[in-house]
C-alpha cells in the first residue's frame, strides 16, 4: 500500500491553500505535479553538469551526455523495449504521433489504405492521421464504443481488415478512464498485416506497460503526466520499422556525414533527434521513472482503482449528476468525467475551484468523443498516486455545495 501521507511531503505544491481552502489537485490527466527528488535531480544537473550532449569531449559535456543517455536506458527498462535504439526522445505524445504520421505515413501509406482510429481518441491521435489521410488519399475509419464507453471489440473485428494499414488507439482514455485491450487488438491488427500505434499518454503513468509483451509497433507517451517535466516525451518503435523510416527533422546531431549535396544519418535512435535536445527534461523523466518504480506501478494502479471504487458510487448518488463511461470501475484508471444537470461544466469547475478543488472542464481535446456522447463538454476529475479518500470526499462535498449554490445563489 502506498504511504500517501509520507509521499505527499515530496510535493510541497499540494500543501497550499487556493481560494482560502486547502488545495485538492484533481487535474492529473492534464499534468501531474513534480516531487522534490525529481526537481533536485534537475537542479543538480543545472548546478554541476549542464552542457550540450553528444559532441563535447570536455568533462561537463560527457557528464551531461551520460546522464541524458542513462535516462534513455531507464525509459527502455521501464517499458521493456529491446534496446535503446527503439526509444526516441520527443517533446511529448503529440510530437511522437506527429513524427510517426509524417515519417511512417510518407514511407508506407498509399492511396486507399485504411487508417483505423476509435471514437475515444485525443485530438493528438486524430489530427495527424487526418493530415496524413489527406496527403495520401487514405481512408479514416473509427471503431465505435459500447454503451458503457468501452471499445466495441465486435466493431473492431469488422473495421480491421486486409485494407488496414494502421490502427492508432489510446491505451487508456483521457475522458472515460477505460483501458483498452491492446494485446488483443495487436493480435487482430497483425493478423491482417497492419501496424498498431498506441497512444499511451494516460496509461504509462498509471499501470505497468510492457511494449514487448503487448507486441505493439509504436507506443507514445509524455513525461509531464508521470511526475516529470513538460517538453519531454517518448516514441517507442520497433527497430524493424524505425530503420526503414526517414527522419522528420534534419540538422545537427542526427547526421553521420554531411556533404555539399547529400547527407547520411546517424544510427538509431539519434537519427530522429535533430538539434540540441531537452537534456534536463530527459534527465527529469529518468528521475520520474526511478520515483515511480520505487512505489511500483502495480501499487499506483491499485491505489487509483481504490479511489475510483470509492468515488464512483458517491458521484452517482448525487441527483442530477451524469457520469460518463463505465458504471462499474473495472479496467479503469483514475479519470472520471461527469456533468451536473443544468450547469455548464465550466461553471461547475469554477465553483469547485472556489472551494480549492482543481478539476478540468471542457472537451478534453476529444471533440469526436464528446459528440459521440452527445454533450459539448464535461467536468473531469483525475486522481493520481498522491490523492486520498479525503480528496474524493472534498470533491463530492464541493459538487454538492456547487449544486446548492446554483440552486439558491449562496455558498
Ligand atoms: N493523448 C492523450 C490520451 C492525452 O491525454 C494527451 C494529453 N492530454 C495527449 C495525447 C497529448 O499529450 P501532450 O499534450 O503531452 O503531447
Amino acid at each position: 500500500m502506498i504511504n500517501v501521507e509520507k509521499l505527499r511531503q515530496d510535493f510541497p505544491i499540494l500543501a497550499q491553500n487556493v481560494n482560502e481552502e486547502s488545495l485538492v489537485y484533481l487535474d492529473n490527466a492534464a499534468t501531474t505535479q513534480m516531487p522534490d527528488p525529481i526537481l533536485q535531480t534537475m537542479k543538480t544537473y543545472y548546478h554541476k553538469d549542464h552542457a550540450n550532449v553528444h559532441r563535447g569531449v570536455h568533462t561537463l559535456a560527457q557528464r551531461a551526455t551520460e546522464k541524458y543517455e542513462t535516462a534513455r536506458e531507464k525509459v527502455r527498462q521501464f517499458i521493456h523495449a529491446n534496446e535503446i535504439a527503439e526509444v526516441l526522445f520527443t517533446k511529448g505524445t503529440t510530437s511522437s504521433l506527429n513524427w510517426l504520421a509524417r515519417s511512417f505515413g510518407d514511407r508506407f501509406i498509399n492511396e486507399g489504405d485504411e487508417i483505423v482510429l476509435s471514437y475515444m481518441e485525443h485530438h493528438s491521435n486524430i489530427v495527424p492521421w487526418q493530415q496524413l489521410a489527406k496527403r495520401k488519399k487514405a481512408v479514416l475509419k473509427y471503431i465505435s464504443l459500447t454503451e458503457d464507453g468501452f471499445l466495441d471489440m465486435e466493431d473492431a473485428r469488422r473495421q480491421i481488415t486486409e485494407k488496414t494499414a494502421i490502427v492508432a488507439i489510446a491505451h487508456a482514455s483521457n475522458v472515460l478512464g477505460v483501458i483498452n485491450p491492446i494485446a488483443e487488438l495487436t493480435e487482430l491488427v497483425h493478423k491482417h498485416q497492419g501496424v498498431i500505434v498506441v497512444d499511451g499518454a494516460q496509461a504509462v503513468p498509471h499501470m505497468p506497460v510492457n511494449v514487448k509483451e503487448l507486441d505493439v509497433d509504436f507506443y507514445a507517451f509524455s513525461g509531464h503526466k508521470m511526475l516529470g517535466p513538460t517538453g519531454i516525451g517518448v516514441l517507442y518503435g520497433k527497430r524493424y520499422w524505425l530503420e526503414q523510416m526517414e527522419p522528420v527533422e534534419f540538422g545537427g546531431e542526427m547526421i553521420d556525414f554531411v556533404y555539399l549535396q547529400e547527407s547520411t544519418w546517424a544510427e538509431l535512435p539519434w537519427k530522429f533527434e535533430a538539434g540540441t535536445p531537452n537534456i534536463a527534461g530527459g534527465i527529469g523523466l529518468g528521475s520520474a521513472i526511478g520515483y515511480l518504480n520505487e512505489i511500483s506501478l502495480e501499487e499506483i494502479y491499485h491505489h487509483e482503482k481504490e479511489l475510483i471504487h470509492y468515488v464512483l458510487p458517491r458521484l452517482e448518488a448525487i441527483e442530477g449528476l451524469t457520469v460518463y463511461g463505465p458504471s462499474e470501475p473495472v479496467d479503469h484508471t483514475g479519470v472520471i468525467a461527469f456533468n451536473l444537470d443544468g450547469l455548464h461544466p465550466h461553471d461547475l469547475a469554477t465553483a469547485l475551484d472556489m472551494q480549492g478543488v482543481a478539476v478540468r472542464a471542457g472537451h478534453h481535446c476529444a471533440q469526436p468523443l464528446l459528440n459521440y456522447l452527445d454533450t459539448m463538454a464535461t467536468a473531469r476529475a483525475s486522481f493520481y498516486l498522491y490523492n486520498t479518500k479525503d480528496d474524493a470526499d472534498r470533491l463530492i462535498e464541493s459538487i454538492k455545495e456547487a449544486k446548492e449554490f446554483f440552486r439558491h445563489g449562496s455558498f
